[in-house]
């Protein structure tokens, strides 16, 4: 049945959640700091509010897509009485920290809070592919997933409001780091003449078939016994060869050079002969700063 749900911030992504909300008949009401956005959400059907308090005025759900958490507080802060007993969605970009400060913010006006982190570009909005991280109280979640999944496909996170959050920044950071190693890759390959897109079209194929090793390394990380046989040994995995070629070729080897860290640590505590995963030993704890 329709819900009455409003929409803070109307830049790429918010303009891209109210959209499919219009679509499935919810009462959608529309607020940007700035005037200019969202004219097109207006002729569909949207409601503007003039401000945030009667945006807030007019629906169940409070929706925020904002630049930061300081946009968030800015904009919710002076109507934080107003909110009490409505249900408030975050989905600006915000550290797990923030995301439990808001939540802290959220009980003691009495709100109901959920916090949610989007794997999506905006035009992905609504179409298969499209994740939503949500994290908070499971109650809530349940009351107001029929509209969340107008957006994407909701993957629950538990009731520690900072999980969807830290869960997507962990996922971004894998990928950042992967495609950095890419990136030297093809500095390395262009000192021999190879364009970037040659590159890629060696490499990603390998890549691809390498990621879905890490599930095998990920259950020994879970199981505790990094010398379990049949893993490529940290002696084994000595990256000096590859620190050589790329120094030799004048590249930029730092990110091979950490890399390389990780695993010496490791054989310098006497693990040489376990596994690449035992590297997640060096990686749960803050760098030791040698
Ligand atoms: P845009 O830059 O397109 O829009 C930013 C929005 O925030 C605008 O509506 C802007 O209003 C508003 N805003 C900024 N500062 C304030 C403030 N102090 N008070 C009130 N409103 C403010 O960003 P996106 O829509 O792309 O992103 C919004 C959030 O969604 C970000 O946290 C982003 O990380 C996240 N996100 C975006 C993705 C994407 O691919 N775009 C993917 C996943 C998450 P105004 O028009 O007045 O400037």
């Amino acid at each position: 049945e329709p819900q009455t749900v409003s929409i803070l911030g109307l830049g790429a992504m918010g303009s891209a959640l109210a959209a499919p909300l219009l679509d499935r008949g919810h009462v959608v009401t529309v607020w940007n700091r700035s005037p200019g956005r969202g004219e097109e959400l207006v002729e569909r059907g949207a409601r503007r509010a003039g401000t945030v308090a009667d945006a807030v005025h007019r629906s169940g759900l409070i929706v925020t897509c904002l630049l930061r958490y300081a946009s968030v507080r800015e904009t919710l802060d002076p109507v934080a009485e107003r909110l009490r007993g409505r249900t408030l969605l975050d989905l600006t970009t915000t550290t797990p920290a923030e995301a439990r400060a808001l939540g802290a913010w959220a009980e003691e006006h009495g709100i109901e809070y959920l916090n949610g982190a989007i794997l999506a570009t905006p035009p992905m909005i609504g179409a298969p592919g499209a994740q939503l991280f949500v994290s908070g109280s499971a109650e809530v979640l349940a009351r107001t997933r029929t509209v969340l999944e107008a957006w994407a496909e909701i993957v629950y996170d538990g009731a520690d409001p900072g999980a969807a959050s830290l869960i997507d920044l962990a996922m971004l950071a894998a990928m950042y780091q992967m495609f950095a190693g890419l990136f030297h890759g093809a500095a390395m390959a262009a000192t021999a003449g190879m364009r970037a897109t040659d590159f890629a079209a060696r490499a990603v194929p390998f890549v691809t078939a390498m990621v879905p090793h890490f599930a095998g390394d990920a259950e020994i990380v879970d199981g505790g016994d990094y010398s379990v046989p049949g893993q490529q040994s940290l002696h084994f995995s000595d990256l000096s060869d590859i620190i050589r070629a790329s120094d030799e070729a004048g590249a930029n080897s730092s990110t091979i050079r950490a890399v390389q860290a990780l695993i010496a640590e490791q054989v310098d505590l006497g693990f040489g002969d376990d596994g690449m995963a035992r590297i997640y030993e060096s990686l749960r704890r803050p760098h030791a700063g040698r």
